[in-house]
């Protein structure tokens, strides 16, 4: 599959029917009023794996808290993470914080506007890169995203599958090619919001679509097998305890190492169970694992379900009481015995939050 059935002057038709369209049709979203490249850049981090409705929750009170790369650089990162609370994806949090101490302590505070610069920056991938460059400075550099991926299989009956990374050569040859020069960061986002909002998965608005003139899968009535996706494991599903500790009245909470998943949350103590493990005793064998502490399962709170990208969590909740020992951690790195009314003021992991309110709701203390 190539562009070569377009021509020159085609890809120019079909840059300004794109282009129009975005114009005309554009949501109002706070990211766009301006293209300050800080403001671009934590937009665009948000919004790789956060869908815009959610983000829209968080955009604002973020850049209140953090108005500029300094704020944000000098920052603690408990504030940071509480300020991505339930957002998800925490790597993404740390790795923004960390890329801006990196900009303020190295490059005067100025953001690189030079794409393989800006590229070295923690948590900076080819997406963010192509975006921060095209919308806040202007540089032809395509975003290749899903919604995007999505948009070229069926306008171009691309047969490689769009989730192997084989495939990431052909999308963004075909994406360069279409590429806009004048006007790079309103056709980068014009390609993903057509993405979002018209060739949807499911259903796509072929009747809607500013391009469909180009399509070759509306073209021959395959929009649907477009893009090919390949098949992949099923998503493993893990059983855990998690012990909610009291002590006189509070309740023991930890935190999760800085690197790997959620790091830097904290978390009521959990582990996966041994196959075959009683629950209660793994329960109370976890807590000694990882806090070193003696405590008896009291009774059980709730049963939880929790997925992830790459898994999915079972977690048996258990209300535990402290028999004795003094904390030695074994795994997490930073543990607090908190009143229940000091819990909001930590990053709670979202699988816990799905469990706090029965603990305020069972007044347990
Ligand atoms: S015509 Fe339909 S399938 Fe083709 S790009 Fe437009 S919305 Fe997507």
């Amino acid at each position: 599959m190539s562009l070569h059935y377009l021509k020159p002057e085609q890809v120019l038709e079909f840059q300004n029917k794109l282009l129009n369209f975005f114009e005309k049709n554009k949501r109002s979203l706070p990211w766009r009023e301006n293209h300050d490249p800080y403001r671009v850049w934590v937009s665009e981090v948000m919004l790789q794996q956060t869908q815009v409705i959610k983000v829209l929750e968080y955009y604002d009170k973020f850049l209140i808290k953090f108005p500029d790369i300094f704020h944000l650089a000098n920052a603690d990162l408990q504030a940071v993470l509480k300020s991505w609370e339930k957002m998800g994806y925490y790597a993404r949090a740390r790795n923004l914080h960390q890329a801006a101490q990196k900009v303020v302590q190295e490059l005067n505070g100025l953001i690189p506007d030079r794409y393989d610069d800006f590229r070295k920056l923690p948590g900076v991938g080819d997406y963010i890169a192509a975006a921060v460059m095209s919308i806040a400075f202007n540089q032809p550099y395509p975003v290749v995203d899903g919604n995007v991926k999505r948009v070229l299989a069926r306008l171009f009956l691309i047969e490689e599958p769009v989730n192997l990374p084989a495939s990431k050569k052909i999308f963004q040859e075909t994406a360069e090619a279409l590429m806009n020069h004048q006007q790079p960061g309103d056709y980068n986002q014009a390609m993903m919001e057509l993405g979002a909002t018209i060739c949807k998965p499911q259903h796509p608005k072929c009747h809607e679509c500013p391009v469909s003139e180009f399509c070759r899968a509306l073209e021959s009535g395959q929009q649907t097998e477009f893009p090919v996706t390949l098949q992949t494991a099923p998503i493993p599903e893990y059983h855990l305890v998690v012990g909610i500790v009291q002590h006189e009245e509070r309740l023991l909470l930890t935190r999760r190492p800085l690197d790997g998943l959620l790091g830097g949350m904290w978390e009521f103590p959990d582990g996966e169970i041994e196959s075959g493990e009683a629950l209660k005793f793994a329960c109370e064998c976890m807590i000694k694992e990882k806090t070193n502490l003696e405590v008896r399962v009291e009774t059980p709170l709730t049963r939880v379900r929790h997925a992830y990208t790459h898994f999915k969590i079972v977690m048996e909740v258990f209300i535990c009481q402290y028999i004795s020992g003094t904390v030695k951690l074994n795994g997490p790195i930073d543990y607090r015995w908190l009143l229940p009314e000091e819990l909001a003021q930590y990053p709670l992991t979202g699988a816990n939050h799905k469990f706090l309110h029965l603990i305020k709701k069972e007044a347990l203390i």
